[in-house]
């Protein structure tokens, strides 16, 4: 089964996404973290990732449509990929549909995390990510464990586009050129609500009951 999680910056894709690939055994794609990686590369196209990033404005179309590509052409991933943060616009969700269809595969479910801009702001000042494993925290709302082997202080970074000024400007983009792709997979019959202003606990359920009847 191959799944979008779907939401506004901060809204829990990456939170949910970790869930339901373990419980599920999937497999995450997510754009932003293959982005940062180039980025930590410090080559030409990481630099010009990073200026994009960095400003709150979406990354080309072209760029991420090749590193999607490379992961849905894997057999090992037929039809086990969690897409979080992918497609971001129309064009990526019409060139996504053709990528699927030519590697004979499709979208069952797509999730759209729902979260006002106020729980967006506190998710995002509170974020901070282990860069060993990847496990998302926040400061506020789900602490990482203390005496913690993996996720302990000394591996734990914030992002440098979590902050309110770039937040504003990623919110602009989502409502802009992301939004809008929401009625492409309603008319579909692929979108499903969930409500993610809940905790993590609640909306593990929410998300696990709507996939008992996929
Ligand atoms: P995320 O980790 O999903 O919050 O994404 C962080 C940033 O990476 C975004 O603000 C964009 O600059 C870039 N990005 C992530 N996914 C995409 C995508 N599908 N298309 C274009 N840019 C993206």
């Amino acid at each position: 089964m191959n799944i979008i999680i779907f939401g506004p910056p901060g809204a829990g894709k990456g939170t949910q996404s970790n869930y339901i690939v373990s419980k599920y055994k999937l497999f995450q794609l997510s754009t932003g973290d293959i982005l940062r990686k180039e980025m930590e590369k410090k080559s030409q196209l990481g630099m010009r990732i990073s200026q994009l990033m960095d400003s709150g404005n979406l990354v080309s179309d072209e760029i991420v449509s090749k590193l999607v590509e490379t992961i849905i052409s894997n057999k090992e991933y037929k039809n086990r990929i969690v897409f979080d943060g992918y497609p971001r616009n129309l064009k990526q969700a019409k060139d996504l549909e053709s990528l699927l269809t030519s590697h004979k595969q499709k979208i069952n479910l797509v999730l759209n995390l729902k979260v006002n801009l106020e729980t967006i702001k506190k998710r995002i000042i509170g974020r901070y990510i282990c860069y060993k494993c990847g496990k998302i925290y926040n400061k506020f709302f789900n602490p990482a464990p203390k005496n913690d082997n993996c996720c302990s202080e000394k591996f734990l970074q914030k992002r440098k586009d979590d902050n309110v000024d770039v937040l504003i400007k990623r919110f602009e983009t989502y409502k802009k050129d992301t939004e809008p792709v929401l009625n492409f997979y309603n008319e579909l019959k692929l979108l499903k609500e969930v409500n993610g202003e809940n905790s993590i606990d609640q909306i593990c359920k929410e998300i696990s009951d709507i996939m008992a009847l996929i």
